[in-house]
């Protein structure tokens, strides 16, 4: 039989990293929950908290597999992957550059936490690679993005920045969450550590919390050594349910994609919609970029409506479609990231980087377009009284 890593995306998705039932020869992965195994002294000592219990170490599997990696850890949320990895690479005296509009509890990480620990970091100014070489310094050890970044889907040029970092020694992470390995696969360009909140398109049903990390087996190993200190393992059934949902990762995410295409166009054609933000519009100002290093352009956009439509009236007034604080499930909810996602900014700092205070952030889901049409209609017609 070929290589399980060689096979296509759907085969990958349901096949790679399942725990074979030896015992019943049922379908599906069993669930070890034991917190303790057997030690005699020679096997590999099994624990939650080392990463590999048999759920754990399979899932793993499938995570490296979806992201062209050697390696990949499960967390109990994206932020526990991120800071993880993060701690895992910086030390004090060390520098980091981060691209300046990311997940805001990514940015509230940095700013509230790395001076305490004597780690220094700067932000750029844009998304663009021309403005991380300025600010690289002797002790730079990180560069840091996120693509298409929340809540604006700007576009960073992964392979310019996996090629800045390769020639100076420089460690590159992405959050590759609002892309999910379906839409990109950034180690095919270079970067070293490939970043997900698996809250979000990996669960992708609105039920759990995960995050993971797919990079090579060193780099792995090395994060590995401090994810066993601070402790963020997800609990099996959990990995189980994150095993299951990764099954249908392919088909759901591009369904999602195709309905997002199809809503951007839309909203961009809707005269009571003033901006849409949205990678796979032409009028989309790195939408070239975005083609040249994305399978898909993904199924998360931004919009702004026409001055005197109040963004919360019209999403109060939605019927079909949720306000919601997560993204990425089979169902279509909207947000409000100035009131949310980014609420911990100041006002300036949320201006200084494009969120208004009328920007919706939608998350498209897997319903028929023509319904999710019908239901923005009606709440700006209402919205509008
Ligand atoms: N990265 C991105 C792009 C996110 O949107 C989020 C959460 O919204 C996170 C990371 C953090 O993930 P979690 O909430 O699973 O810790």
């Amino acid at each position: 039989m070929a290589n399980k890593n060689d096979f296509g995306i759907n085969t990958q998705c349901v096949h790679v990293g399942e725990v074979e039932d030896k015992q019943f020869k049922g379908a599906v992965s069993p669930i070890y929950m034991a917190t303790s195994y057997a030690f005699d002294g020679v096997d590999v000592k099994r624990y939650p908290r080392y990463f590999n219990t048999p759920n754990q170490e399979m899932l793993c599997k499938k995570i490296a597999a979806l992201e062209n990696a050697e390696a990949g850890l499960i967390f109990g949320s994206g932020m526990a992957a991120i800071s993880t990895a993060l701690f895992a690479f910086l030390k004090a005296g060390d520098h980091i550059i981060i691209q300046q509009v990311i997940y805001g509890g990514t940015y509230h990480l940095i700013v509230s936490e790395f001076e305490k620990y004597g780690i220094e970091y700067s932000f750029t100014d844009s998304d663009h690679v021309a403005d991380f070489i300025p600010l690289i310094k002797k002790n730079t050890k990180v560069l840091y993005i996120e693509t298409p970044s929340n809540p604006l889907l700007g576009i960073t040029d992964i392979k310019a920045i996996g090629f800045l970092a390769k020639e100076r020694n420089i460690i590159t992470m992405i959050d590759n969450t609002f892309a999910s390995p379906i839409n990109q696969t950034p180690a095919d360009f270079g970067i070293d550590i490939i970043l997900h909140s698996a809250t979000k398109y990996m669960g992708g049903h609105s039920d759990i919390s995960a995050g993971a990390i797919a990079a090579s087996q060193a780099h792995i190993d090395l994060i590995w050594n401090t994810a066993i200190n601070f402790g963020g393992n997800l609990s099996d059934q959990t990995v189980w349910l994150l095993e299951r949902s990764l099954k249908t990762l392919n088909i759901r995410v591009k369904e999602q994609t195709k309905n997002a295409l199809v809503m951007a166009a839309y909203l961009e054609e809707n005269p009571n919609i003033e901006r849409v933000y949205y990678p796979g519009l032409k009028s989309h100002p790195q939408h070239e970029l975005a083609k040249s290093q994305m399978h898909g352009f993904g199924a998360m956009l931004s919009f702004e409506l026409k001055e005197g439509l109040d963004s919360m009236d019209f999403q109060n007034n939605l019927q079909l479609i949720k306000p919601s604080l997560s993204l990425a499930g089979l169902e279509s909810t909207t947000v409000s990231p100035a009131q949310t996602t980014h609420a911990l900014l100041t006002d300036e700092e949320r201006l200084a980087r494009g969120i208004t205070a009328g920007l919706i952030r939608f998350s498209v889901g897997i319903e028929e377009t023509k319904d999710l049409i019908v239901d923005i209609e009606q709440a700006i017609e209402k919205t509008k009284k």
